[in-house]
């Protein structure tokens, strides 16, 4: 049996791997090219920082290809990685299980989580290499209440070099990403090729025949028996809709807005990102030097990066957000969504004041990097996880499925949706 996988990040790489076990052809169809870590010095643009000539978040593409970027209004960035391994590659390695509306639908992913955790053996990084002003704000935080605790993360902390730059790809490789799992389909035989970014789904009937991709060569169409999409919250909804199939105007995104302030010698970067956090209704608390706002974010030019000091808010938003046909996305934040990063601000400053951080306070650029709940899955849903209106052979796995933001690292749960839609397929077909 043929079987296609768009997407090779979080969702796609494991379906990948998993369909390959199961003894499927496999052939997967990345949009992006082999993912490779930034490699120029990032004190290196420090001069051209402080100068304002780094222009808005768009450069981040010529340093780095792998990051995209765009804006979905005028005040909100959306970011995903377009390479081998998805957004695992330039995400901090954070593992928590994300279950934010799971109950509402009925869908227990405890065995999935389980089985995840059990490869990917979170850690915490240790508490003696994390900075004095990390180690300060944690206190802080546990003083005022808010119950910070470690991180788990999916990394080896021996190797780990604490460049504190996991965004722009792990150099030392001490951290994990979905590359892993896509090696592993190609070693069990799956087909691999990158570049190829898929259009659409190919329909006939209620059979999906295959794909039409976009490659440098031209056109192409593809057969297949099986599609699985998971190419992301927008990439999966693009497809989707140039297909003319059901998706949802229900983008999230989980709102990232780092509260900067600053400290003589903190070296933050001296640390991977986000060593803890604190956990609220629907939002962390985490330390963080938000690297996009530090080139970008014209407010925070005048701290330079070895006395930034950050601390992130993430916050699970309303699910809002419209992915069109050529990939444009269109997301505003609603007024309770402000108002919520609003109280959750007071909480990082309370944080920072009491690390004898120093003000000005000032907000960073507002972003998102969860991009989900695009084909959100229902409760009559789950047996199959199957999402009604698509052709019987054309499945979804990735975070598109999950139907609400969570202010939570989303990477286990897309992959733990993945893993249960593999499983169904596979206990399914003959
Ligand atoms: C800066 C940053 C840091 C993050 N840190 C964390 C963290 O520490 N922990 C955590 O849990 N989460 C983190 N996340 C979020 C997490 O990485 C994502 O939620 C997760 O990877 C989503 O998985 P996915 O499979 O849905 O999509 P992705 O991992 O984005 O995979 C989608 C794949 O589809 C490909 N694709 C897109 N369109 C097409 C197309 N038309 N044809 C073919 N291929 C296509 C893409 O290139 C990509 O490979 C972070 C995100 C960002 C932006």
């Amino acid at each position: 049996m043929r079987a296609i996988v768009v997407g090779s990040g979080a969702g796609g790489g494991l379906a990948a791997r998993e369909l390959t076990k199961a003894g499927m052809d496999v052939l997967v169809l990345e949009a992006g090219p082999e993912f490779r870590p930034m490699s120029r010095r990032v004190t290196l643009t420090e001069p051209l920082r402080r100068a304002g000539v780094m222009g808005t978040e768009r450069t981040i593409r010529r340093l780095f290809p792998a990051m995209w970027t765009a804006r979905s209004s005028d005040e909100l960035v959306l970011v995903r990685g377009i390479a081998t391994g998805g957004t695992t590659t330039i995400a901090c390695g954070n593992l928590a299980r994300a279950t934010g509306g799971l109950d509402e639908i009925g869908l227990d992913l405890t065995r999935e989580f389980e089985e995840l955790e059990a490869e990917l053996h979170p850690i915490t990084f240790p508490r003696d290499r994390w900075r004095p002003t990390t180690e300060a704000m944690f206190q802080a935080a546990e003083s005022l209440g808010y119950d910070p605790a470690p991180t788990p993360k999916a990394m080896n902390a021996v190797r780990c070099v604490a460049c504190g730059l996991c965004e722009i790809g792990c150099g030392s490789g001490a951290k994990w990403d979905a590359r892993r799992w896509l090696n592993q389909a190609k070693l069990a035989g799956a087909e691999v090729r990158l570049e190829t970014p898929v259009e659409r789904v190919l329909v006939e009937g209620d059979r999906a025949t295959g794909v039409l991709v976009r490659a440098k060569q031209g056109a192409e169409t593809i057969k297949a028996d099986l599609v699985v999409l998971a190419a992301g919250g927008i990439g999966t909804a693009q497809i989707l809709r140039a297909s003319s199939l059901p998706v949802q105007d229900k983008l999230w995104t989980d709102i990232v807005l780092t509260i900067g302030g600053k400290k003589k010698g903190a070296e933050m970067l001296s640390e991977p990102p986000m060593v803890w956090y604190t956990k609220h209704d629907r939002f962390i608390l985490s330390p963080y030097l938000d690297i996009l706002s530090h080139w970008f974010h014209q407010p925070w030019r005048k701290v330079g990066l070895r006395d930034r000091v950050g601390v992130m808010v993430k916050l699970g938003e309303e699910a809002n957000g419209v992915v069109e046909a050529d990939g444009t996305v269109r997301k505003e934040l609603t007024s309770t969504d402000h108002d919520k990063l609003a109280a959750a601000t007071e909480l990082a400053k309370r944080v920072m004041l009491d690390a004898d951080v120093e003000g000005p306070f000032v907000p960073g650029m507002l972003n998102g990097g969860h991009h989900g709940g695009t084909v959100p899955l229902h409760r009559d849903e789950i047996e199959s996880m199957h999402p009604s209106g698509l052709p019987d052979n054309l499945y979804v796995a990735d975070l598109s499925l999950l139907p609400r933001s969570q202010g939570l690292p989303t990477i286990l749960t897309a992959s733990a949706l993945a893993m249960r839609v593999v499983r169904t397929i596979t206990n399914r077909e003959p």
